[in-house]
């Protein structure tokens, strides 16, 4: 499997890498991952790239490709890839097409998760992350009432927020997305490539629609 997932940011992108990633064994190459860690890391990469996306606009392009470069040539990326988040624009398409072709590991598809901007934002400014057990979560879609906890911890751990999901910076990464992002479907279209996920349902419905889609038929195994 070679696919790019394309989509706006809280389009579950992540999520469905994820689940792609279990069932067919193909490592999840996620940009935003790989350039949050260099952050956390403080490489010379991570604070050349932290402004950027604090601000949420894109990170070079050079600094991007560099990374991808490096990480698809790993063994583990030589059955195959899910390519979550990048490319981000025509350049950067351009260059993974040159990298592929190179590599002669051309993709197989390119799925886009289609989602309205408005359910967009709510999972944007919703999203938090478990500190204990890293898992991404909702809290604007837990029952009323329910005070924002870890659907698998519980209350005890502490919950981040992304510091680009906060409201502010929201707007920026979805206007980021219409203006260089999205000329990107167009882009594969007119290569034969595309395929449409409509994204705003259930995780395990996503999914379902995400393996016709890539034309798999591996089961769902782990949906938890
Ligand atoms: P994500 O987790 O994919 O939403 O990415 C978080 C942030 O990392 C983005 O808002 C950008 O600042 C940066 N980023 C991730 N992927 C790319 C990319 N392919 N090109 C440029 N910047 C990126």
């Amino acid at each position: 499997m070679r696919i790019i997932l394309l989509g706006a940011p809280g389009s579950g992108k992540g999520t469905q890498s994820q689940l792609l990633m279990k069932s067919h064994g193909v490592p999840q190459i996620s940009t935003g991952d790989l350039l949050r860690e260099a952050v956390a890391k403080r490489t010379a990469l991570g604070l050349r790239a932290k402004s950027a996306m604090d601000a949420g606009r894109l990170v070079d392009d050079a600094t991007v490709l560099g990374m991808i470069r490096e990480r698809l040539t790993q063994p583990d990326a030589a059955e195959g890839f899910i390519l979550d988040g990048f490319p981000r624009n025509i350049a950067q398409a351009e260059a993974l097409d040159v990298l592929l072709r190179e590599l002669a590991k051309p993709l197989e598809a390119v799925v886009l998760m289609d989602l309205d901007l408005k359910v967009l934002f709510k999972r944007l400014t919703g999203r938090r992350i478990c500190e204990d057990c890293g898992r991404v979560f909702n809290i604007l879609t837990a029952p009323p009432g329910t005070p924002p906890h870890c659907p698998k911890c519980g209350d005890s751990p502490r919950l981040i927020q992304r510091p680009d999901d906060k409201e502010e910076v929201i707007g920026k990464r979805l206007d980021v997305y219409e203006a260089q992002t999205k000329p990107l479907i167009e882009y594969y279209e007119a290569a034969g490539l595309l395929r449409v996920v409509n994204a705003d349902a259930p995780v395990e419905a996503v999914f379902a629609n995400l393996q016709a889609a890539v034309g798999a038929a591996a089961p769902v195994t782990a949906v938890d």
